[in-house]
């Protein structure tokens, strides 16, 4: 048997302006509450060993074998202004195991005490962001979004200070890796040529790995980080999801989703819905989102500029280059998932597109559910009995009429189409009336059974789960923000 955490780290041997490393800390009674077995196994970690040692190690109270913790660099654009240093200001990279699918994938504890990059902050996370975080990424997984996953939570026995006082937890995060489109403004604003180009290598190594020997490999790597977060944002689109704090900071370059702070599935469609407190401009709008990841893109594009090509207007062109591959990847996915949704191919003329533009159209007019009319248009067309009520709204009928003129001529059986839509429209999505139900049973009363039950229906999102039904219910649409003290 291989080691109980098979560490083999990578980040830890960049120079040292990449990273600082820190001490375990000991937290005042670690526990561990939640632990992801099956995501443990994929990781090649023993389960055993995380159920008697884990609330120890993952709250880095105690130093595990052949880990390196560190807190990484990072610059990033908050809100659209530059701050040159950010960093792992409540986290750090516990050290990288590789897979049983030969993935590399970072082990990082967030909330596990300050950092040299924790500026005022505490470095501590309470127990409510904490289980937020682990239940919606763990759904956005289930729901087939690329994403940062979930190992465990430790409760720690102290208290965190926001508004008021709160449970103290660690989440042990895990990750493609933690680059960011802030990692390279991080060295770039200090111009750090050198750094910036063992930063990329690095990542051509993990990310681009057909690349690592292309005389054009930089710009491969641009181009593929752009067509990983075109995919991923028009994943979001299509789901309903606002992340909340696009900043550059909260921009992976794997193209997985990291950081979730404020962020909500929308209830009523309504394109402009804001969700973050702090979010007074409506920066990260729903419909913001594909422009700011091609605004985030871009700052990435400007770091990279002086290793595409020693011929500025070559650098530039393929920094264009790049962008212009976002807009078009993201629109044709986008596009492309849209027809899906409502089951019907890219035609021609164009009738579908404009199909489902009006479908979207009248949602926003009425403030339709987004989850659910989309899943009950799967069942509207295996059968009129069985559309549910909010598929039956007077303003909808007319579209109704024409969709359903439409789907004879789609190739494929009702059924069959039925359950294409099934697997492309949810059921169940982490609501955030219900997410914050379950939070304040756990942290108010310590009961975590409400969390469970939410975590199992969330984990098979696509079927049909009548004993879970309340899940997946709307619910009354409150105005809902979240705050940023997460
Ligand atoms: P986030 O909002 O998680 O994306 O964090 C933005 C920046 O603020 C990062 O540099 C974090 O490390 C830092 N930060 C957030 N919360 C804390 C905290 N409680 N203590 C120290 N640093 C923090
Ligand atoms: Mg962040």
């Amino acid at each position: 048997m291989g080691a109980l955490i098979p560490f083999d780290n990578t980040y830890a041997r960049l120079p040292a302006s990449f990273h600082m490393a820190i001490a375990p800390q000991r937290r005042a009674a670690p526990k561990l509450l939640q632990l992801n077995r099956p995501l443990a196994e994929e990781l090649g970690i023993d389960t055993e060993f995380l159920t008697s040692e884990g609330a120890e190690i993952l709250s880095n109270s105690a130093r595990a074998e052949g880990a390196d913790p560190i807190a990484l660099a990072y610059a990033g654009h908050q809100f659209g202004q530059f701050v040159p240093r950010l960093g792992d200001g409540r986290a750090l990279l516990l050290g990288e195991v590789v897979d049983r699918n030969g993935q590399r994938r970072d082990i990082q504890l967030k909330g596990s005490g300050p950092t040299p990059f924790s500026r005022q902050g505490d470095g501590l996370a309470a127990l409510g962001p904490v289980l937020r975080e682990y239940l919606v990424s763990e759904a956005m997984h289930a729901l087939g979004v690329p994403t940062t996953r979930s190992l465990a939570i430790v409760s720690t026995g102290e208290s965190v200070y926001r508004e008021t006082e709160l449970p103290g937890a660690v989440l042990t995060r895990i990750a493609a890796s933690h680059i960011r489109v802030g990692t390279f403004q991080y060295f770039a604003a200090r111009g750090d040529e050198a750094a910036l180009r063992e930063l990329a290598d690095y990542s051509i190594a993990r990310h681009q790995p057909d690349a690592v020997d292309a005389p054009d490999r930089y710009r491969r790597l641009l181009d593929g980080i752009a067509i990983r977060q075109a995919d991923l944002i028009a994943r979001w689109m299509l789901l309903g999801f606002v992340h909340g704090v696009m900043n550059t900071d909260n921009m992976a370059i794997s193209g997985e989703t990291i950081d979730y702070g404020p962020c909500a599935f929308l209830d009523a469609y309504d394109p402009s819905s804001v969700f973050s407190s702090i979010d007074r401009g409506g920066r990260y709008a729903y419909a913001n989102q594909p422009a700011i990841a091609q605004w985030n893109l871009a700052r990435l594009a400007e770091c990279l500029l002086p290793l595409l090509s020693t011929d500025e207007a070559e650098a530039m062109g393929q920094a264009t280059g790049a962008l212009t591959l976002f807009a078009e990847r993201f629109n044709a996915a986008y596009r492309a998932g849209l027809l899906r949704k409502i089951g019907l191919s890219d035609d021609a003329e164009e009738a579908n597109w404009t199909l489902a533009q009006e479908l979207l159209r009248r949602m926003g007019e009425t403030k339709a559910d987004f989850t659910a009319t989309f899943r009950n248009l799967a069942s509207a067309e295996a059968s009129d009995d069985q559309a549910g009520t909010l598929i039956q709204r007077p303003e909808l009928q007319d579209w109704l009429a024409t969709w359903r003129e439409r789907l004879p001529h789609e190739p494929g059986s009702v059924e069959g189409r039925a359950a294409d839509m099934r697997r492309e429209n949810p059921a169940f999505i982490p609501r955030n009336q219900r997410v914050e139900e379950v939070i304040r049973a756990a942290v108010d009363d310590g009961d975590l059974e409400p969390f469970r039950a939410f975590h199992a229906a969330l984990s098979r999102p696509y079927d049909d789960q009548p004993e879970a039904q309340r899940w997946a219910d709307p619910g009354p649409a409150a105005p809902y923000r979240t705050f940023c003290g997460t």
